[in-house]
Formats: structure tokens, sequence, C-alpha cells
């Protein structure tokens, strides 16, 4: 088999990097062509050097400096600006791109990997939360594949390969719960960024565990899903389930229920979205079912977590609102990890946006633009008037 060229936008982040580590892992079946990050030029020139990038591009040109003499003895091509990110992740030398960067900040580069027909492994969830519509139009009319690499999509898409085509009743999306599962409103009320921080089971970036602490992430995710598998949001439950052991369900008409499980590790679904269809071994933990013991489930508690009913309210509406609230959200949550706001501020916050900003029922490209930068400057705003 051919080897697969990869561009990874976001390499230095914390998907970037565990999909660095599986193709350590499989020297033979990947290779690396570009590699992208926003400020972490130290970090980025050193994963080039290890597996020999053909392109790197520094988002932030004012570290481009720094790059260029890091990597001024090796083979690889040093470029800055988002523009290079959007061109290089279409070029002919790449065969799959894993959108891993950050928030909104990930919808242009995957578009312009969308438009050149590239398959696209997707672990920037805003992209479509923001803009659900128009990437799966492109994708469409481009046929660029879209492999999940979310743990939960990547579990659906992978019981939907045994559904045989059947139609699905009903998803069942899990949910760890994040750090403040059990806590009393009050106790999460007043929490702060260190304990937001804490994520029981998954290891990932600072935006994506405030989200699940929050659990506007999961909210997230059923928007996701909405796009990914088209099934419209009244038809996923969202399911507590702390173990984290089933990566989510999909249930058929005749009450028949598949899950995908497996310890929890963003290794696996990276893997397999970059190998798919085939599966490569993984030097990953498996799961000891004895061990494990039980698998016990819940309903999430939209009262202390009101984000994942925001979340449902603002897909119902549809059009550019899903794109304020991931706006709102970004704004909220940068303000939250500098303790500018407390916990439930962030929530409060999206929700006005949500609620002010005007509605438009098929944005294009441009609105979504604007509706982002409306949004978050509305945000913002509120952000400076209740900063502690
Ligand atoms: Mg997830």
């Amino acid at each position: 088999m051919e080897k697969r060229r990869i561009a990874i936008l976001g390499s230095t982040g914390s998907i970037g990097k565990q999909t660095l580590d599986v193709v350590r892992q499989h020297p033979d079946r990947f290779e690396v062509d570009l590699l992208t990050a926003n400020n972490s030029w130290e970090t980025l020139a050193m994963q080039a050097r290890e597996f020999d990038a053909n392109n790197a591009v520094i988002c932030n040109e004012e570290k481009y400096r720094d790059l260029s003499e890091a990597l001024g003895d090796t083979d690889t091509k040093v470029f800055c600006g988002i523009d290079s990110v959007c061109s290089l992740a279409a070029s002919s030398q790449v065969d799959i791109v894993v959108a891993s960067m950050v928030g909104f900040s990930g919808l242009l580069p995957t578009i312009s990997a969308i438009k050149a027909g590239k398959i696209i492994a997707l672990a920037n969830k805003e992209t479509l939360v923001a803009a659900g519509a128009i990437v799966m139009d492109l994708a469409k009319k481009h046929n660029a594949p879209i492999l999940p690499v979310d743990s939960e999509h990547s579990a659906i898409f992978q019981c939907l390969l045994a559904s045989q085509g059947n139609a699905i009743e009903k998803i069942h999306l899990t949910a760890s719960g994040g750090p403040f599962r059990d806590w009393p409103r009050e106790k999460i009320a007043a929490a702060g960024k260190d304990q937001a921080l804490r994520h029981p089971k998954w290891s990932m970036g600072a935006k994506i565990t405030i989200d699940s602490a929050t659990m506007m992430n999961k909210g997230f995710e059923v928007i996701e899903a909405k796009w990914l598998f088209g099934i419209s949001p009244e038809r996923i439950n969202v399911v507590v389930h702390p173990e984290s052991i089933i990566h989510s369900m999909i249930e058929f008409s005749d009450g028949a229920v598949l899950a995908q499980m497996g310890h929890p590790d963003m290794r696996e679904p990276i893997q397999f979205a970059l190998s798919f269809p085939e599966r490569l071994p993984l030097n990953n933990r498996k799961p000891d079912f004895a061990q494990i013991g039980s698998l016990s489930f819940q309903s999430p508690d939209t009262s202390r977590f009101p984000a994942l009913a925001l979340a449902y309210k603002a897909i119902a509406r549809g059009g550019n609102i899903p794109c304020a609230m991931n706006a709102a959200n970004e704004a909220a949550v940068a303000a939250y990890l500098k303790d500018e706001i407390s916990f439930y501020d962030i929530s409060d916050i999206v929700e006005r946006c949500i609620e002010e900003e005007s509605f438009t029922a098929e944005p294009d490209l441009d609105c979504i633009l604007d509706t982002n930068e409306r949004a978050f400057e509305r945000a913002r705003d509120l952000i400076q008037r209740i900063k502690r």
C-alpha cells in the first residue's frame, strides 16, 4: 500500500501530538507533508525535524524568523500566516488533512482542503458547529470524505459500518460528565479554572477541557453528529457514562443497540481516521472487562450544565445561531481561563449572545464570518462589564 501523506493543522496541540504518535508507530504507512501551529515554533521545529516534514507553517508571523532559523539546516520549507495553511492544505502532495486547530480558526483551512477533495480527518468540531450546512455541501460537491476524529463520532461511524445501510432510529451520545459531574451547583459556581481543567478521563487541550466541564462540548457534539450523520437533534440522546468505556451507540428501529468501546485514548479514533478502512495495531491499553467491573449511566442535568440545553436550542433555531453560540463560547472560555469571569458566566454570556443575534436562515460563508466576529465582540463587551 502507498504511504498516506498527511497534513496536520494544529500539530502542536493535543490531537496534533497524538496524531504524530500514531505516525511514529507506523512509519511504513504514513508520512508527514505539512505541520502547522499558531505560536509554538519550538515544538513545531522539533516535530518537523523528527518527521522530516516537507512544509511547516507558523500562523503568527512574528514567529516566522525563529522557526526559519530553527529549521535552517533542514529540507523543510517554512511559511507563515493562515493563507499559507489554506494553500498548503490543498496541495497535491497531501492525501489526508487532520483538522485539529482550535475553535473557529479551523474553518477556512478545512474548507480549503475540502475544495481540493482531500480526505478530512475532522477533530475541529467548531467547524461543523459554526458552518455545518456549508461544510457538508462543499464536502459533497468536491467528493471530500469527512472522517470523524472526535471519539463519540468515530464510535458512531464505526457502528454504522455494521448497519448495512439500515436507517438509525437514535444516537446515544455518551458523555463522561467532566470534572463537575457530581458537584452541587454552588460548588461548581465557585470553581476556578484549575479545578475545571482536571478532566477525569480524557487528556485534552485547555479549551475543550473547559467545554467538557460546562458540557458545551457535548452540545457541540450533538450538532456535529447532526451534520456528519444527517440525523435530527431530537433523535440524539445524551447519556452520562462516567467510565468512558462506551464511546457512543446507535439504535435501530427494532431496539437493537450497537456500541463501540475501548479505553479512552484519542489515538484510537485518530488512527482509524488515518488508516480507514483498514485497522492497524496500536500500542494502547486494551479493555479488561472483568477489571472494569461495571458500566453506569445517568441523565445529564441541564440545571447544573445549562450549556447543553443551549446547544439544543441553538441548533433548533439553526441558520447562523450555532455560529454565534460558538463565537460567544470561545470568547467566554478564553476569559474564564484568564480568571476574568466565573464558571456560570460562560453559559450566561452564550445565552445572551444567542438571544441578541440577528437571525439568518441560510447563511453563506460571509454571513458566518460576520456572525462570528459580531458575537465574539458582543461576548467581549459582556465580559468587560462583569470582569471581576
Ligand atoms: Mg468527544
